[in-house]
C-alpha cells in the first residue's frame, strides 16, 4: 500500500482539465438562470455548500499560511499521537480518513472532529479509482461517508482525496456530494521514513506560502512523522507562517 503511494501521490494530474470542465460547468449555469431557471432550483437537489470539482492544493486564506494533511488513517497508535502534538500547539489540520480504519477506530474519528481538525473521505481503502465510472466511485464515497458519520455523527466531511492522486472522474461525483476535491502542493515522501531530521529539512525547504502539505499519520509506522510535525510548526511560526485549512470553493 505504500510501496505504491510513492510514485503516484506526487501530482494531481488533471488540474487543466478539471478547470476547464469547472468553467463550462459555471457557464452552463449562467445560461440556465438567464433561462429563468432560479438558484433555488438549481442548489435545491445539491449539498449545502457550494463545491466545484478543482482539486484544490492552496489554502483558503493564501499569503504566509500553510495547510497540514494527513493520510491514511485513523491509526490506533499514531493519529492519538499527532492529535496531542497538534493539541499543544494550537494547530488546527486535515485528516483524508480509509472508511475501513473508520469502522475500526471509530472513536477516533470522533476525537479529531471534536477537537476542530476537519475531516477528508479518503475512500474505503484505498482503492485506485482512477478508470471507475462515476457510479461505482459514488458508491464508494457514500459508505466512507456513511461509516464516517455514524462514528461522528453532525460532522461535516469537508474533503475528498483520491488515493495516489489518481483522480479518474472522482473530483465531479465528490463535488456533486458536497466534498472539496484535496490535492496538495508538498508532499515530503514520509512513506518510507528517512529520519525525523530528513522529514523536517523537507518541510522546511519544501514550503511555500499558502501550500497544502501532504503527510501521513496512517498505513505504517508515523513516529518520525509525528516528530516532524512537532518540530517544524514553532519553525514555521518562527518564519512568519501562520496555519490555516485547505481551501473550499
Ligand atoms: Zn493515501
Amino acid at each position: 500500500m505504500t510501496v505504491t503511494t510513492r510514485t503516484t501521490e506526487r501530482t494531481a494530474p488533471g488540474r487543466t482539465s478539471l478547470r476547464r470542465r469547472s468553467r463550462l460547468r459555471r457557464l452552463a449555469t449562467s445560461v440556465l438562470l438567464s433561462a429563468g431557471l432560479c438558484l433555488g432550483t438549481l442548489t435545491a437537489a445539491g449539498p449545502a455548500q457550494a463545491v466545484d470539482g478543482t482539486v484544490v492544493t492552496s489554502t483558503q486564506s493564501g499569503g504566509r499560511t500553510v495547510s497540514f494533511t494527513f493520510d491514511d488513517g485513523p491509526d490506533p497508535t499514531h493519529t492519538p499521537r499527532l492529535l496531542e502534538v497538534l493539541r499543544r500547539h494550537g494547530v488546527k489540520a486535515t485528516f483524508c480518513l480509509w472508511g475501513d480504519h473508520v469502522r475500526q477506530y471509530p472513536h477516533l474519528v470522533r476525537q479529531i472532529a471534536a477537537e476542530g481538525h476537519r475531516l477528508c473521505n479518503h475512500t474505503m481503502s484505498h482503492q485506485d479509482m482512477g478508470g471507475w465510472s462515476q457510479q461505482q466511485i459514488r458508491q464508494n464515497l457514500e459508505q466512507t461517508n456513511n461509516l464516517i458519520r455514524q462514528a461522528a455523527p453532525g460532522a461535516q466531511i469537508t474533503y475528498f482525496r483520491a488515493p495516489y492522486g489518481n483522480w479518474g472522474q472522482s473530483p465531479q461525483v465528490a463535488a456533486s456530494l458536497g466534498m472539496q476535491p484535496l490535492g496538495w502542493r508538498l508532499a515530503i515522501n514520509d512513506w518510507q521514513p528517512p529520519g525525523t531530521g530528513e522529514l523536517v529539512r523537507r518541510i522546511m525547504q519544501g514550503v511555500t506560502p499558502g501550500a497544502v502539505v501532504l503527510m501521513h499519520d496512517g498505513g505504517g509506522d508515523r513516529s518520525q512523522t509525528v516528530s516532524a510535525v512537532d518540530q517544524t510548526i514553532p519553525q514555521l511560526r518562527a518564519q512568519g507562517y501562520s496555519f490555516d485549512q485547505p481551501a473550499v470553493r
